[in-house]
């Protein structure tokens, strides 16, 4: 969600004649887009910052050029002044919501930047109202934000904090935004939102909408070739969306779908409302509806109060479902949250531990699904070039990325590969001639 706000962003200062650029020691204004989600994120920024400083401190001294730094995201909502009081070169801090207003704050720096301006608010206005209709150049795939922010509360969770109260746009602006990016040559769009399934709208003649019956009418656009949609809650995994995956072929057979722990309590504990059994239960309702589907989620270790035994229950429900790919964590503190003042809090060697086991079980569930796809055929989509000269980068239906030889004039298009070797994150494939069959 961060590429596509830092690309809405870029949009936005198009009008007023920025353009990006990849030349930091050179640029006029750099806008650091943050996370907040763990602590290393968020620190992240402030080693950045004192980068930056380095560079605003040359351009003046040694070009007499004022540099605006802009701090957007979500540490920037979560941290807000404590950011300028820490980093006084920073010029401007600007939430997830209200980025909108970036130009409106730029013209309102005085020339020499005497000022620091903070905008962190929850605006009663919607933010994608405000944003230019008009979107800069995107890849062949390409990110739509249709849903953000969070009504769930998990007890580790800042997203409901820093992104606000759950908002679904409406079907005619992702209607709109769809088909603009296909007009520039999208042909791969990933739905986004925090809980992408929680989606709602209003269709034609006053229905309601879930992701399920947007993606059947995203499926009609005729050059859209490929539908993805991330990240989404168990908890909606409606019949309708499960529908979606049986009859959109359009829509790939690769679900990142989170469970955190594989234990009861824990899934208690961090109120996520659902059991590992109705999760499998899931699972499987997906497979009949689409049996190559596969499945990918996120784990974290060590959240407070997980034993050995909560672990091990983690350790055997990955083992049940096979996972495609995963992201695992440490749990991480993050204050202002209810687990945060949880005693039982988990020593840091332990999730150490266990996120090596967690991450070795994973790592080799991943290898061999990789591995199963060698032989196979793939349609692919051609994204970019790749790193040996004459070599292609595309994304297979499960997002693995695969390399190949082939003419530059297919990026963006198309093509039906064939895998030839897998490694733990890529595949190696070639072209499939179509004669080899007949
Ligand atoms: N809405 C999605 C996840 C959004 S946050 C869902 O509910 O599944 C992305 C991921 O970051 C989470 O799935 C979780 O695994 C991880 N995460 C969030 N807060 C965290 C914390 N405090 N410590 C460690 N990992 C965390
Ligand atoms: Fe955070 Fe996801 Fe839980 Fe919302 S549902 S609080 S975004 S982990």
């Amino acid at each position: 969600m961060n590429v596509y706000d830092s690309d809405r962003m870029k949009d936005s200062l198009e009008p007023l004649g920025y353009q990006e650029s990849s030349d930091l020691q050179n640029a006029d204004m750099i806008v650091i887009n943050t996370c907040h989600i763990r602590e290393k994120a968020s620190e992240k920024v402030f080693s950045e910052l004192g980068r930056l400083r380095k560079v605003k401190q040359r351009a003046q001294q040694e070009q007499n050029r004022q540099v605006k730094i802009v701090v957007a995201g979500c540490v920037a909502q979560a941290e807000g002044e404590e950011i300028t009081k820490r980093a006084p070169w920073v010029d401007i801090v600007v939430g997830p919501q209200t980025y909108h207003r970036l130009p409106d704050l730029v013209a309102k720096l005085d020339p020499f930047q005497r000022n620091r301006l903070i905008d962190i608010d929850f605006p009663p206005e919607i933010k994608f109202d405000f944003l230019p209709e008009k979107l800069g150049k995107r890849g062949p795939a390409a990110f739509l934000s249709i849903q953000e922010g969070c009504d769930k509360f998990c007890s580790f969770c800042v997203v409901p904090y820093t992104r606000g109260a759950e908002f679904s746009r409406s079907v005619q602006k992702i209607m709109d935004e769809a088909k603009s990016l296909i007009s520039s040559g999208t042909k791969e769009i990933t739905l986004l939102g925090q809980n992408v399934n929680a989606w709602h709208g209003v269709g034609p003649g006053g229905k309601d909408w879930g992701l399920g019956r947007l993606i059947f009418a995203l499926a009609e656009l005729p050059e859209l070739e490929r539908i993805r949609y991330t990240t989404s809650h168990p908890l909606d995994m409606d019949d309708e969306l499960i529908n979606a995956h049986a009859e959109v072929n359009k829509l790939m057979p690769y679900l990142h779908l989170p469970i955190q722990s594989g234990s009861d309590k824990i899934l208690h504990a961090m109120n996520r409302r659902h059991t590992v059994l109705e999760y499998l239960n899931i699972i499987d309702r997906l497979r009949s509806a689409r049996s190559d589907i596969a499945m990918s989620s996120d784990f974290i270790v060590g959240f407070p109060g997980e034993t050995d035994k909560d672990f091990a229950n983690t350790l055997n429900l990955i083992d049940k479902v096979g996972y495609a790919s995963a992201y695992s964590f440490k749990y991480s503190v993050r204050p202002g949250t209810p687990a945060a003042s949880k005693s039982l809090q988990v020593p840091e060697d332990v999730k150490s531990d266990r996120l090596l086991s967690l991450q070795q079980l994973l790592d080799a569930q991943q290898f061999a699904f990789n591995k199963k796809c060698e032989t196979k055929k793939f349609d692919v989509l051609v994204e970019q070039k790749g790193e040996r000269k004459g070599q292609l980068s595309a994304r297979t239906p499960y997002m693995q990325s695969a390399y190949f030889d082939g003419p530059e004039s297919l990026i963006g298009k198309m093509t039906q590969i064939k895998i030839s070797f897998a490694r733990k994150n890529s595949l190696s494939a070639e072209i499939f001639n179509q004669k080899e069959v007949i």
